[in-house]
């Protein structure tokens, strides 16, 4: 039986920390598949095998995945964010890298970056609960910051 996601979780590992990510999700399948599911691109499809459940699957995060992404977080379209990236390895695409990150801060998402953080936002009774209403930064004031001043 198919019910409405309650939510997007976007899930990004890089290759060394794939296998934890992969092990994570399938200990919390039973969570993780009541939620729309979104990752970059080599992430979703090993996910997608080991929770034989559908990920919306992005490009390779090298390859733009993680500037898509951080394009979703920016539009309202990510709800948690799940990244395990590799702190023992620079990346070619370490800018990208740190874009995603940023914007998860800007844009007030909870995002978990190692398995323990990710251990408490899955087991929390705010975690996309009905009762938690995210509040979305109103950057109104920054976006007119250079209008012209009431006569
Ligand atoms: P990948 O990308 O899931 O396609 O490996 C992850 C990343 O490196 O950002």
């Amino acid at each position: 039986m198919s019910t409405t996601p309650r939510g997007t979780i976007a899930l990004i590992a890089h290759d060394h920390r794939k296998p934890a990510l992969i092990e994570w999700s399938r200990y919390n399948r039973s969570v993780l598949v009541q939620h729309r599911l979104i990752a970059t691109g080599t992430t979703g499809t090993l996910l997608e095998d080991a929770l034989e459940h559908p990920v919306h699957c992005l490009h390779s995060g090298p390859l733009g995945g993680d500037q898509e992404m951080g394009a979703l977080i920016a539009q309202g379209k990510i709800d948690l964010v799940i990244f395990f990236w590799d702190p023992l390895a620079p990346m070619p695409h370490d800018p990208d890298v740190k874009a995603l990150l940023r914007l998860a801060v800007v844009w007030n998402v909870p995002m978990a970056c190692n398995r323990s953080t990710a251990d408490f936002l899955i087991s929390s009774p705010l975690f996309l609960g009905d009762e938690y209403a995210r509040e979305i930064p109103d950057f109104s004031s920054y976006n007119n910051r250079f209008s012209a001043p009431e006569e």
